[in-house]
């Protein structure tokens, strides 16, 4: 007879003190199934241990041992440690050899560990002073009545929880596993028959194998990724039944835009203005991402889509990350609508300006930053909403804008090209437009990867193109000099760079000048006032000035892929040939590894790719996409299948029950969800 059930309350399990209970319920952890579904970080193969090193280099280890002896130390008089000394124990020992283990500033460990106990202990060993020694290892003392649960086996290892010693973490979970009911362990939606999940549960924090372990932890992903899709797949279908408004049968104004270009648009920007175009026509509000890297076209885009907008009498309106941006598409949106008769307004938190002073009427595009949601704003009849670089905005952000109108059509572009998989999931609710194509007439961009190039030599190379007349970023991580960093900070390089080109007019650019002052800077350089910008990477995004075409980026390992890709892509808009510079100390073979990639394409969804595999999905995430954060199994969104299989299934669902009618539980499933996306 099965003792407990998943739903069942951890105080109703007898084997967990009241202490420990009020540990759990500090870390959260209030149910059965709670408890159950803290998955491992990780195992240990305990069946067989490692041997004792002899010499550091390999990875981590798991040692069996007993402890000889043990003191407490102090290092160079000062740093206290404790050490203790430990043989391999017998049966497993070739030779006797001995390591040592050491936890520094941790005073307690001399009244946990003492000669005589037996340990198991992880972690990665290195050498001192002619032994071996592993600082900080992870440890348990072995060799009570409930060692079958934590030896001869392959044993999991979970995230602590404080006030719960991993041992006893572990015999909870085993003794409620030998205890549950299976019923109990049912899937609210069964992804596998093949696989029964109370199989999955048992082998996924006891596993049988190594290989076992990890199919049982790949189910539980498919389980979350399969609730994050269901909740994905149902917003899209919500909002594909509202009523939108019915924009864009009139192109008589897009036609004269089109014609009035001197250039012809690339095929795949004409792609995207049909796939807008139809959204637009069809009764119900478009959601859609329009993905494509820098220097792509997609400013060009939102201006068709824009116009349509306009012609229709609705007024449109285009949110951008930061003042330069906005004023850089106020710019162009003059330059090119202006003879078309198109009011335009730019709304930023320093500046308002209209380009129709002497024409009558309100403005039909405006142009701003969050100073649209915040300065008052009237509004008269929104009917297209643009948001520009979309990941720099809260969620919260965009809602309020789309908010302003009745139901309008959204545009959101992101020129930070991510993996299939990872659009799937982030941004599994929109429609996607990508713009893979460059624009015909650029030049090629040749990218450099250089280990402390000399001075004189990039002086001399950059001399030798202002001269032509070219102009060049300087770009630096950090605005201030910092020790721990010791990075070169852009205000002093600054100083040297207007020394050692003397003949020319040297720029500063960084986040902390006052909004004006950057402007100005920009305004400078974009006329070709200026000839060089030393910056931050303030100039990351949309910047362009098509006569610039060198870019030389200091403490390149600094930066991740993603980040410099688009930092890269502030040169190469113009027809000349063009030449990044990546200077780095060459000291990490992974940060060489990443730069590496850089120089060998421009295609930024291989970048993309790239940093996927390299850093995992972590970081590729920026902070406005922290709902993801929270994800159990992030290192499952770089599982192409996994995603695949959970978005088929999602849909699968959805297709036969729409409305979720017969199945309250995934109704619930979506009800509960926390995805913020
Ligand atoms: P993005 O917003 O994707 O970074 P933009 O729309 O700002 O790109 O376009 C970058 C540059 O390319 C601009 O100077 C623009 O005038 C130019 N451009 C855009 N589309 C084309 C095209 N089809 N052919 C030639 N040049 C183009
Ligand atoms: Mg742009």
């Amino acid at each position: 007879m099965s003792q407990f059930r998943a739903s069942d309350a951890l105080s109703q399990v007898d084997f967990i003190s009241a202490k420990e209970l009020l540990a759990y319920h500090s870390a959260g952890i209030e149910s059965v199934l709670d408890l159950l579904m803290r998955l491992p970080k990780r195992y240990e193969d305990r069946r067989r241990f490692d041997q004792f090193p002899t010499q550091a280099g390999g990875g981590a280890c798991c040692l069996r041992g007993t402890v000889i002896d043990t003191q407490v130390k102090r290092l160079g008089g000062r740093k206290q440690f404790y050490e203790a000394i430990i043989i391999e124990s017998a049966e497993a020992a070739l030779a006797t050899s001995e390591i040592t283990c050491r936890w520094f500033n941790m005073p307690w460990m001399k009244n946990m560990l003492a000669a005589g106990h037996e340990l198991v202990l992880y972690g990665k060993p290195k050498e001192y002073q002619g032994g071996i020694i592993i600082d900080h290892p992870d440890f348990e003392i072995v060799g009570d009545d409930q060692d079958s649960v934590h030896l001869e086996r392959i044993v999991p290892i979970y995230k602590s929880v404080s006030g719960v010693a991993q041992r006893r973490l572990r015999e909870h979970t085993y003794q409620i596993l030998a205890g549950i009911g299976r019923a109990s362990l049912a899937p609210v939606y069964d992804l596998d028959p093949s696989y029964p999940r109370d199989e999955a549960m048992q082998e996924v924090h006891f596993p049988s194998s190594i290989e076992q372990a990890q199919a049982a932890k790949r189910y539980f992903a498919l389980e979350e990724f399969f609730a994050l899709q269901l909740n994905v797949v149902w917003k899209r279908a919500r909002h594909h039944e509202h009523e939108g408004r019915v924009l864009g049968k009139k192109t008589a104004l897009l036609t004269k835009f089109y014609h009035s270009l001197p250039f012809d648009l690339t095929t795949a920007q004409k792609r995207s203005v049909r796939e807008m175009i139809e959204n637009m026509r069809s009764p119900h509000p478009m959601s859609r991402l329009l993905q494509g890297d820098v220097g792509s076209g997609k400013t060009f885009v939102a201006m068709c889509a824009m116009l349509l907008a306009v012609d229709s009498g609705v007024q449109a309106a285009l949110m951008a990350p930061t003042q330069i941006l906005a004023e850089q598409h106020y710019l162009t949106f003059c330059q090119w609508l202006e003879p078309l008769g198109v009011r335009v307004s730019l709304v930023t938190g320093s500046r308002r300006e209209d380009s129709h002073l002497e024409l009558d009427g309100d403005a039909q595009i405006i142009i701003g930053t969050h100073a649209l949601l915040y300065e008052r704003v009237e509004f008269d009849d929104l009917g297209l909403v643009v948001i520009d670089e979309q990941h720099k905005f809260g969620v919260g952000q965009r809602a309020m804008l789309v908010r302003q109108g009745l139901m309008p059509d959204v545009l959101v572009m992101t020129a930070t090209p991510i993996p299939r998989t990872l659009t799937l999931t982030l941004y599994g609710d929109l429609d996607v437009s990508i713009l893979d194509e460059r624009p015909a007439g650029r030049g090629e961009v040749v990218t450099a990867l250089r280990k402390s190039p000399k001075v004189s030599d990039i002086t001399k190379f950059l001399k030798q193109h202002l001269t032509e007349g070219r102009q060049a970023y300087v770009v630096y991580p950090l605005v201030e000099e910092s020790d721990s960093l010791k990075a070169q900070a852009a205000t002093v390089e600054y100083e040297k760079w207007a020394k050692r080109l003397s003949r020319f007019d040297v720029g500063l650019l960084h986040g902390k000048m006052p909004a004006e002052q950057k402007e100005q800077v920009m305004s400078s350089f974009r006329e070709g006032g200026l000839q060089v910008l030393v910056a931050t990477t303030v100039i990351e995004v949309g910047v362009d000035v098509p006569n610039a075409n060198i870019m030389v980026i200091y403490n390149a390992e600094r930066f991740g892929l993603a980040q410099l890709h688009q930092l890269r892509g502030r040169i190469g808009r113009g027809e000349f040939k063009s030449y990044c510079i990546l200077a780095t100390d060459g000291k990490s073979p992974e940060a060489m590894e990443k730069l590496q990639v850089l120089a060998d394409t421009t295609d930024g969804f291989k970048i993309a790719e790239a940093d996927l595999r390299l850093r995992g999905p972590g970081d590729l995430l920026g902070t406005a996409q922290s709902g993801l954060a929270d994800l159990q199994f992030v290192e499952f969104l770089a599982d192409t299948e996994l995603i695949r299989e959970a978005r088929a299934h999602a849909e699968d669902v959805l297709q036969k029950d729409p409305m979720l009618a017969q199945s309250p539980d995934l109704l619930q499933l979506i009800e509960d969800g926390e995805f913020e996306i």
